[in-house]
């Protein structure tokens, strides 16, 4: 499976600690989440984050347009393919493991990178339903 590999790039922040530096950040520099990267949110049952689980993950990625290369037009016609912008957008089928013990309020974060398409980072915010009593 070449998504395999995405596995070890996965770092967990607990909760506590993600809300701290959130808060330094916004006093000292008074910056917000980074734009660049795409939020997901995956909500789990309390047994799945027990045992982990694997979940499906689509990730819009920005790759060169095959129809002009990426140049923007033809000749002199702006493409119709991607408007002019040069680039087309694909979606990049992703499984995401999310390990046993998993708290609520994890994130994973990771970056997606394929050979033809620009580097996407993504984090998955893990919310835990809690037991049916
Ligand atoms: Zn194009």
């Amino acid at each position: 499976m070449a998504h395999e590999c995405f596995a070890d790039e996965i770092a967990i922040d607990f909760p506590s600690v993600g809300r701290v530096v959130e808060r330094m950040r916004d006093r000292f520099l008074g910056e917000r989440a980074e734009p660049d990267v795409l939020c997901a949110d995956v909500c789990v049952s309390a047994f799945e984050a027990w045992k982990g689980l694997v979940v499906a993950l689509d990730v819009p990625m920005r790759t060169t347009c095959s129809h002009c290369g990426g140049r923007g037009e033809t000749w002199t016609e702006p493409c119709h393919q991607c408007c002019g912008t040069g680039d087309s957008l694909t979606h990049h089928a992703l499984r995401v493991s999310v390990p046993p013990g998993v708290e609520d309020g994890a994130r994973l974060r990771f970056r997606v990178s394929t050979p033809d398409a620009a580097s996407v980072r993504v984090e998955v915010r893990v919310a835990v339903r809690p037991a049916a009593v």
